[in-house]
């Protein structure tokens, strides 16, 4: 094999020795979990916001950036309507495989990648954001084997465009007892999305971290829309009300344990025009107000969000502005996090 095993590295349970949780942050991240779920299983009618950057390149940037969601999720009209889970990504995966992998690979987006600075790296800055903010938040699972460094930290679980029909996300995530979003494959299809919704919502048996093991199957997954690109590289959007009574419908065929979706304002959806998220997310709501269906299936949106509007590149180094995906600037964020809760207010009070 052309591998050189350069060292082993700690397992998840000696990381999470090294950095515990304690028992009063384990209640705050369980009662935040219970409010989540309440959401996909229709038990509240509140509504998510899945909001951040597209990747935690710098520690301090997103704590910051988390800080601030806090003081907006504590107003009392965002507080009534929404609740918000913060996006850390911590693993990017990349169309080509070359470029910035994330924190876990390079915890300096600028130096050689450095896997055992990069898991302890991850874990602490989920940690410090639950020790700092009370937010237990999102990140992706790009790495299946990865997901017991961080499993006692996150509160929701995204499983990407590209790693969608992979078997061994699936059979993972139905070992998971969070919600897990599964997202449309790039190419569009939605039946790869909801064959994956239906594997992880079964239990099974397989091999994980050189153990066999089993899984009790999660109902919590659930469907995530960001747009797709056709056979010429263009994209496509997939959020309009269309696209969602061609889901509901789709759900409807078949037995699903909590048919729901969020859908990603950014990637396909926006063509990466990260200003268009404003409009998408409006035009989403819209259609929740126009089909019984729909109001029921949306649980939320996701939306990437930053300090500063738009990208840069890498050695750029401009504090809080993404280096991957284009996101909203704070400014905007805040003004739309507001808006969602007063139109959702609106919305309860014409019933
Ligand atoms: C992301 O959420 O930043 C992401 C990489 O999404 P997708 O898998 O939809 O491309
Ligand atoms: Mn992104």
């Amino acid at each position: 094999m052309n591998i050189t095993f350069n060292r082993q590295l700690p397992t998840p349970q000696e990381i999470k020795s090294m950095y515990p949780l304690s028992d009063e942050l384990a209640k705050k991240k369980k009662a935040n979990d219970e409010e989540i779920k309440k959401i996909f299983t229709n038990e509240s009618d509140k509504f998510l916001l899945i909001i951040g950057p597209c990747s935690a390149d710098r520690e301090d940037a997103v704590i910051d950036y988390i800080k601030r969601l806090r003081k907006i999720a504590d107003e009392d009209i965002v507080r009534d309507e929404i609740v918000i889970i913060p996006r850390i990504y911590t693993n990017k995966p990349r169309t080509t495989g070359v470029g910035y992998k994330g924190m876990l690979h390079q915890p300096n987006p600028n130096e050689a990648p450095d896997m055992l600075k990069g898991i302890i790296g991850i874990r602490r800055i989920h940690l410090k954001t639950l020790t700092e903010t009370g937010f237990s938040c999102a990140d992706e699972m790009l790495y299946p084997e990865n997901h017991s460094y961080l499993s006692d930290l996150l509160s929701y679980v995204a499983v990407g465009a590209r790693s969608v029909e992979n078997q061994q996300h699936r059979l993972t995530a139905s070992g998971i007892e969070l919600p897990v979003g599964m997202k449309n494959p790039t190419s569009g299809d939605i039946s790869v999305m909801l064959n994956a919704i239906k594997a992880a919502e079964s239990g099974h048996t397989f091999i994980y971290r050189g153990f066999e093991a089993t899984t009790k199957g999660n109902p919590l997954t659930h469907a995530i829309l960001r747009g797709y690109v056709n056979h010429h590289g263009e994209s496509h959007e997939n959020y309009h009300y269309e696209n969602l009574i061609f889901l509901a419908n789709l759900y409807d065929e078949e037995h699903f344990k909590n048919p729901s979706v969020i859908i990603d304002c950014n990637h396909s959806n926006s063509g990466k025009k990260y200003l268009e998220q404003i409009r998408i997310a409006k035009e989403v709501l819209h259609s929740t107000t126009e089909n019984e269906k729909i109001k029921k299936l949306v649980k939320g949106l996701m939306i990437e969000s930053y300090i500063e509007d738009g990208n840069q590149k890498i050695d750029e180094g401009v504090y809080g502005k993404s280096i991957t995906d284009p996101c909203l600037g704070w400014e905007k964020t805040e003004t739309l996090i507001r808006e969602i809760a007063s139109i959702r207010k609106k919305l309860k009070s014409k019933k």
